[in-house]
């Protein structure tokens, strides 16, 4: 199924998993789905390292195919083009379709330090365009209602966003964010310069003060006063600051659910614990 459907009906709830950095640890990324498929999720996507050669291609698509086929969910491939060539971003395409993937979240991927790396492939809409012009997949895009962090504008940011929707992606999903009034004015934003597609919020429970340091460094999101205020006062007590942590992210998600988003997509961090205490709190609003 074309996730882009999904959203005709409904609020969707999506999650996200990542393939184990340990290749000798990949299964218990298959207890995580077992765990999420019964929060019966609308789709899980599964994240690809950016430069990570071969062994992630292999992580992503046999990860991603399993929850397709033997977990019966529907699932997304992230596939990075930063420093892919176009017959390797044409063979790895080619694996995703012979294992009956039909959802690919095409990406430009992280700037490696050092530089740009070579590759046929600049941005993100240029991947799509190559796909769309080549394949049947359901295309989906990054959005960042904070802008991007090497975007010189959000507005700027935007009109590069509607480049991806032209090239061919039929909904987003958003970076994370920790102020919903960031997420509203974004979407204004994106109405306003014809972006028409399902966005998708992203959340991401806290559940540790280092985890999130290291999301501000690479994300430039804002935090809210009393989201720090929050982590300063749990950061010694995991469990306090779990709790909190799933807490403010119902808070997000009741608020983003009550003013009619067209869907959740919560970053997992493979915690399934953490995923359905929060599918407790919110799954009869959806
Ligand atoms: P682009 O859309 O190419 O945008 C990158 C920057 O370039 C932006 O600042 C944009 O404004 C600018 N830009 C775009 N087009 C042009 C143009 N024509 N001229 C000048 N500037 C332009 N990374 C991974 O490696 N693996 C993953 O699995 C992964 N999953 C992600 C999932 C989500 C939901 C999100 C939000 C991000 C994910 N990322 C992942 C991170 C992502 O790869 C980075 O944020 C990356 O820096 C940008 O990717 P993009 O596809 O948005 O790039």
């Amino acid at each position: 199924m074309k996730t882009c459907d999904l959203f005709k009906k409904k609020t969707v709830l999506s999650f996200e998993v990542f393939p184990p950095k340990r290749t000798d640890a990949v299964d218990t990324v298959y207890t995580t789905v077992a765990a999420l498929k019964e929060l019966s999720p609308d789709f899980i996507s599964v994240t690809y390292g950016a430069g990570g050669g071969r062994a992630t291609c292999e992580a992503t698509l046999a990860i991603a195919s399993a929850i397709k086929h033997e977990y019966g969910i529907e699932s997304v491939a992230h596939l990075p083009c930063i420093g892919l060539t176009k017959a390797e971003a044409a063979s790895q395409l080619e694996r995703f379709k012979e294992a009956g993937i039909e959802n690919i979240l095409a990406l430009r991927g992280d700037m490696p330090e050092g530089g740009t790396p070579a590759g046929d492939f600049a941005h993100a809409n240029e991947l799509i365009s190559f796909i769309r012009e080549r394949y049947d997949f359901n295309l989906i895009a990054a959005c960042y209602p904070e802008g991007h962090t090497e975007s010189e504008s959000v507005l700027a940011d935007i009109g590069h966003l509607k480049n991806k929707i032209d090239a061919g992606a039929t909904q987003l999903i958003s970076q994370l964010f920790f102020d919903n009034d960031y997420f509203y004015r974004f979407l204004e934003r994106c109405r306003l310069a014809g972006i028409g597609v399902p966005i998708e919020a992203g959340i991401m429970p806290v559940a540790n003060k280092k985890q999130i340091e290291r999301m501000v460094t690479l994300c430039g999101v804002t935090l809210p006063k009393k989201f720090s205020a929050m982590m300063s006062r749990y950061e010694n007590d995991p469990e306090a600051m779990r709790d909190a942590g799933i807490a403010y992210a119902v808070d997000q998600i009741v608020d983003l659910i009550a003013q009619g988003v067209d869907g959740i997509h919560l970053y997992t961090m493979n915690n399934p614990y953490i995923a359905r205490r929060i599918h407790e709190a919110v799954h009869r609003l959806l």
